[in-house]
């Protein structure tokens, strides 16, 4: 924002002649001026310039001599900050404005080493209380020195700022420039862009300005605040963390806003007396004022008034609304109609979960908490995830106005609900995401890979008579690829569902497509498909064990992509008597005699002895396609052996071998061998005869 920046002389009362020396951006502050601040232990001087002395912060004087272009100056004296304390100043616009006119108390310099900076301006600073929470803070608050604040609700200058009266403030800065001038005060005025506050919406640059307000006293609560938070489950811990500090520099609440449109503030004041009533329903203020107001809103709610109890004067409602963050902190009692039906908040509170953005430790999770302990004693919430935010490809927030926002109704008509879904919901809920469409595209892929799955899985069921019994029923003697995927399957629900527990909803989604992806399509599929195809009591089997497994994922499948999910249920998957919908499907239960982590672990050897040996089917240039006659697995490792025994049949359709051997030795002969963890497997080095056959 572009400034005025001027030096203003503030002549010494008792010597002549001599003058303090300040610096502002915002000469419409000089009206409400009170004090000057110095720096007790920095050092400051008298300086002879043309025929006057100006006191100044020396590590200042330099810079200050350039921008004000004095060329012969002399220093006559150096001496500390402290010196000056309590020193009286005449302000140069006391005549024209009567709330300088009439300050009883002030105008003196008085020492701040928080707040005079040896950065910018003269070490002397102007220092107005109504104008800034610095100022305030040390001239109010720690001095006892009054507040002019000669400004109105409209941001224009009031009666007490003399001739400035009904000029909005910052179309005042030329005319103010222009007295200072006139009295001889103006030692320098130029113009500066500065970073100064602005309204976020409009842009406008803000004014501060102290006003009475009502406040909640709260940072006495903190300690209470900080051991509720701590007894909420914080996902990720350090949101934990974050809440504790901004906690432990609460301040009091100010809970009054100037507005029309909001909760009215319940507090009615007598005219005469200043007596106030706080009134606390209805009901209350219908006996009060022996009526009750149409609305509980402005301008219904400020007809009523009462009779003082204590002069008989007459009671007004305060004109002010209540702060907006009051409205959202309420909504967990607000939501369920409390107080009006207790029921479902006495059985529902405290709620057990909630979620918003990392903007929001300041906001809601903070609101809710500050009502929870002021009304019901406790946090009204037992868990919280923290978001992060959806930022543009290159990790920049966006915005409409950036050009960088995708709108959500786009990506779901490119892509669709479930890919945007699970695109965030596998995503490390907490950090940021950025938004990049090849991984959107990818999720479709992904999902395409779960239809397809289906699809294939129905043209293969479609006619057989198929039920869950016959997995109960031959669970022992399945073969070992059966016993792993109905094992996985056990293992992701049990891992989905402590990840839901723990508040990490990203491990579960991504559990699940794993699952869906690596071991039901790119495995199980590949290793029974032929089975399947074949048809008769393997192929009616195999169909049992994958219905089986598909059922019992369906209704998790359902929590991250529910119209996929509910696509499949209803084209394939839906028995007669069961519910209309995929998500009305209860959480599967745990299947312990389903699971097997031995049989697990195995598989994941086999994984690396299937990697082990497309690399050494490409390192001697032979395409999968051409059968092999043998495999040979090199291993004294026991759980290698078993894995590579009880698996040959997947070993066998997934490297393309007719056997798979399992030997201490290394192969006589010419092979083709790569490492893997726990041995290595051996290919035959070149197609011989036998192999072609
Ligand atoms: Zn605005
Ligand atoms: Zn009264």
């Amino acid at each position: 924002l572009r400034d005025p920046s001027i030096f203003v002389k503030f002549p010494l009362k008792d010597k002549p002649g001599e003058s303090l020396l300040i610096w502002t951006t915002t000469p419409w502050t000089l009206p409400a001026n009170v004090a000057v601040m110095v720096h007790p232990d920095e050092t400051y001087v008298r300086v002879r310039v043309g025929g006057e002395v100006l006191i100044l912060m020396e590590a200042r004087l330099e810079a200050v001599a350039s921008e004000l272009g004095w060329e012969n100056y002399e220093v006559i004296e150096r001496f500390p900050g402290s010196e000056l304390e309590g020193l009286s100043y005449e302000h140069p616009l006391r005549e024209m404005v009567p709330a300088l006119k009439n300050l009883e108390r002030g105008h003196v310099v008085i020492l701040s080493s928080k707040y005079v900076s040896t950065e910018e301006g003269t070490g002397c600073v102007h220092a107005a209380p109504g104008h800034g929470q610095e100022d305030y803070e040390e001239v109010h608050l720690n001095r006892g020195l009054p507040i002019l604040s000669p400004v109105d609700d409209s941001g224009r200058f009031t009666e007490e700022a003399g001739p400035y009266a009904g000029i909005p403030v910052r179309d005042a800065n030329p005319k103010i420039i222009e007295d200072l001038e006139e009295f001889g005060a103006l030692a320098g005025a130029g113009y500066i862009v500065h970073r100064y506050p602005v309204c976020w919406r409009c842009k406008t640059p803000l004014i501060i300005r102290a006003t009475e307000q009502w406040f909640v006293h709260l940072s006495d609560l903190k300690d209470r605040l900080i051991e509720e938070m701590e007894k909420v489950r914080w996902s990720p811990g350090w949101a934990r963390d974050r809440f504790r500090n901004w906690l432990e520099e609460l301040r009091d609440w100010v809970i009054s806003r100037q507005r029309f449109w909001g909760t009215p503030l319940p507090i009615w004041q007598c005219e005469s007396c200043g007596h106030t009533v706080v009134v606390g329903s209805a009901d209350e203020l219908g006996e009060l004022a022996g009526r009750r107001p149409a609305e509980l809103h402005r301008p219904w709610v400020d007809e009523i008034t009462f009779s003082c109890p204590k002069c008989g004067g007459t009671m007004r409602r305060v004109p002010d609304i209540v702060d907006v963050w009051y409205d959202s902190g309420v909504s967990f009692f607000a939501s369920l109609g409390y107080p009006k039906n207790p029921e479902e908040f006495e059985r529902l509170f405290p709620v057990d979960f909630i979620t918003e953005g990392h903007d929001q430790t300041r906001g809601w999770f903070f609101s809710l908490l500050r009502l929870g302990v002021l009304l019901f004693g406790r946090a009204p919430y037992r868990s919280v995830l923290m978001h992060g935010f959806m930022l543009d490809e290159k990790g920049q927030e966006m915005h409409k106005s950036l050009g960088n926002f995708e709108p959500p109704d786009k990506i779901v008509a490119e892509v669709g609900r479930d890919a945007f879904r699970l695109f965030v919901m596998t995503r490390t809920q907490w950090s940021d995401i950025k938004f990049v469409w090849k991984d959107l595209r990818n999720m479709v892929r992904t999902l395409n890979t779960i239809w397809n799955i289906h699809t294939f899985a129905s043209t293969y069921m479609a006619d057989m008579e198929l039920d869950e019994g016959y997995v109960r029923a031959h669970l022992s003697d399945l073969p070992a690829v059966d016993r792993w995927i109905l094992s996985r399957a056990a293992s992701v629900r049990d891992t989905v569902s402590r990840a839901m527990d723990s508040l990490s909803p990203h491990e579960a989604a991504s559990a699940v497509l794993e699952f869906y992806v690596e071991d039901l399509s790119h495995l199980y599929l590949h290793a029974v498909r032929a089975a399947l195809r074949g048809g008769g009591e393997e192929g009616r089997a195999k169909a049992n064990v994958l219905f089986t497994v598909l059922r019992y994922m369906l209704p998790i499948l359902g929590l991250f992509a529910p119209f996929i999910a509910e696509e499949i249920y209803q084209k394939s998957l839906k028995q007669d008597g069961e519910p209309v919908s995929v998500n009305m499907l209860p959480f599967p239960t745990e299947r312990s005699d389903w699971k097997d982590l031995e049989l697990e672990s195995e598989m994941e050897t086999v994984r690396a002895i299937i990697k082990a040996g497309l690399q050494a089917r490409a390192n001697a240039k032979l395409k999968r396609r051409a059968p092999l006659r043998e495999l040979v697995v090199v291993t004294t490792d026991g759980e290698v052996q078993r894995a590579a025994r009880d698996f040959a049949d997947v070993l066998q359709m997934e490297l393309n071998v007719k056997g798979v051997r399992v030997a201490a030795e290394p192969p006589e002969g010419e092979w083709t061998s790569v490492e893997f963890e726990g041995g290595r497997v051996y290919l035959p080095a070149k197609l011989t005869e036998e192999d072609m056959l």
